[in-house]
This record gives C-alpha cells, sequence and structure tokens, in this order.
C-alpha cells in the first residue's frame, strides 16, 4: 500500500457509491512517523495531513510547512483545554470538538489571535464510557452552540468501536449530520474507509494504509 494505491482504492469506492472521488479528502495520518516517511507524501504532491497530539505536530510541522506551501493540518485526536492555543496556532481544523466547554475556548482563543479553525463534533456513536465525544444524546445542542458561538461547523466525526461493524456507526453519523444540516462526515480509516465513503464520508483519516505501520517510540 501507499498514497497512490489509497488514492485509487477511494477512487474505486467513490464510483461504486455513485460519488465523485473530488468530494471525499484524504487526510494522511502521519502520527507517529518517521520524518522521512512524511517527507515522502509531501514531496508526491499530497498536502492534507492528521495529526491526533498537538505537541508532537509542533515539533515536526512547522518545518515542514515552511518547506511545502499549501500543508493543510487536521487535529484528529483529543484536545485540552490548555492546548488549544498551540492547536489553534498549528491546525486548520479541528475534528474533536465534544464539549461546550472545549466549542467555547476554541471560539475565544480563535478570535483573541484571530485564527478560527474549522471544525468537527466528534460523536462518540457507540456510547462508549471511555471514548471521547458527546453522547448521542447531546450532538444536537452541542451543534447549536458551536454555530452560536461563530464556529464553522463543517460536520461530524465518529471513530467507531473496535469490535463493531463500522458501517451501523458511518450511517448513524451520516443521519445524524443530516438533521443537524451538515454536510461533512468525517469517517472512515485504514480498514474501513471503503465502507465509509459508501455511507457518504467527505473525509477519510488514513494513516498506516499509507505510511506503514506506525514506528513506536
Ligand atoms: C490514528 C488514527 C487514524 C488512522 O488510523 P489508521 O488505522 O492507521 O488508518 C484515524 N483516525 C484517528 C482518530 C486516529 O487516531
Amino acid at each position: 500500500m501507499g498514497l497512490s494505491d489509497i488514492q485509487n482504492a477511494m477512487a474505486k469506492a467513490a464510483t461504486s457509491a455513485g460519488r465523485s472521488v473530488d468530494d471525499v479528502t484524504l487526510i494522511a495520518v502521519s502520527k507517529v512517523q518517521p520524518n522521512e516517511r512524511v517527507e515522502a507524501v509531501l514531496a508526491a504532491g499530497h498536502r492534507v495531513f492528521g495529526e491526533n497530539r498537538v505537541q508532537e505536530a509542533a515539533g515536526k510541522w512547522p518545518e515542514f510547512k515552511e518547506k511545502y506551501d499549501g500543508v493543510e493540518l487536521h487535529l484528529i485526536g483529543p484536545l485540552q483545554s490548555n492546548k488549544v492555543r498551540a492547536a489553534l496556532e498549528l491546525f486548520d481544523v479541528i475534528h474533536t470538538v465534544d464539549s461546550e466547554k472545549l466549542a467555547r475556548r476554541i471560539a475565544s482563543i480563535g478570535a483573541e489571535i484571530d485564527r478560527t479553525p474549522r471544525v468537527f463534533v466528534q460523536v462518540n456513536t457507540g456510547d462508549e464510557d471511555q471514548k471521547a465525544g458527546v453522547p448521542l444524546d447531546g450532538v444536537d445542542a452541542l451543534v447549536a452552540e458551536c454555530r452560536d458561538l461563530g464556529l464553522p461547523v463543517e460536520g461530524l466525526m465518529c471513530i467507531p468501536p473496535v469490535n463493531e461493524e463500522p458501517s451501523l456507526h458511518f450511517a448513524l453519523l451520516a443521519k445524524i449530520a443530516a438533521r443537524n444540516n451538515l454536510t461533512g462526515l468525517s469517517m472512515g480509516m485504514s480498514g474501513d474507509f471503503e465502507r465509509a465513503i459508501a455511507l457518504g464520508a467527505t473525509h477519510v483519516r488514513i494513516g498506516s494504509a499509507i505510511f506503514g505501520d506506525r514506528v513506536k517510540a
């Protein structure tokens, strides 16, 4: 596997679903990958990347951004209040807004430093105890709150429970998005992105299938 294999597989999945692959953004998830692998994907022309930790991203992306124009960074991991400022300085899109408190902090620091990110509301579709994401019964209120705060809400994001059929969660996320007039759906990873595209994903987050297995520090 690699970047072009994934792009081909995405195009095939989109065509089978009667969609255009241009409506699906590939977020290359570069967390814990050696810099050479990330740089190879940049050199191949890809510009949209995802990271799940602010600190790790801050250690490598400023330099890459200087070298390559047009990089768009997506935060796909949990965001703590004390990291919001650093996150907004680095990331263009935040996929993990899951509380009103976090939404308010993003809005206020965004206004302060004049960098308001596009956001996705993360939904705990499996109602798992330890999982990030707003509970199913809190999604509509949180989306409304984000809009009231002036945050550009692009859509919803989910990470399905590991031992369940992801399609059920993707379909549920699509349904909740539709009822909130949201078109963005951040769903699908290396193992299930084709199913996510079939169910309407607009953003797939793919790491190991592009870069190879993550190297543990
Ligand atoms: C790591 C990660 C991914 C990518 O996972 P792969 O299985 O390597 O494609 C996608 N989404 C989130 C939230 C992640 O943390």
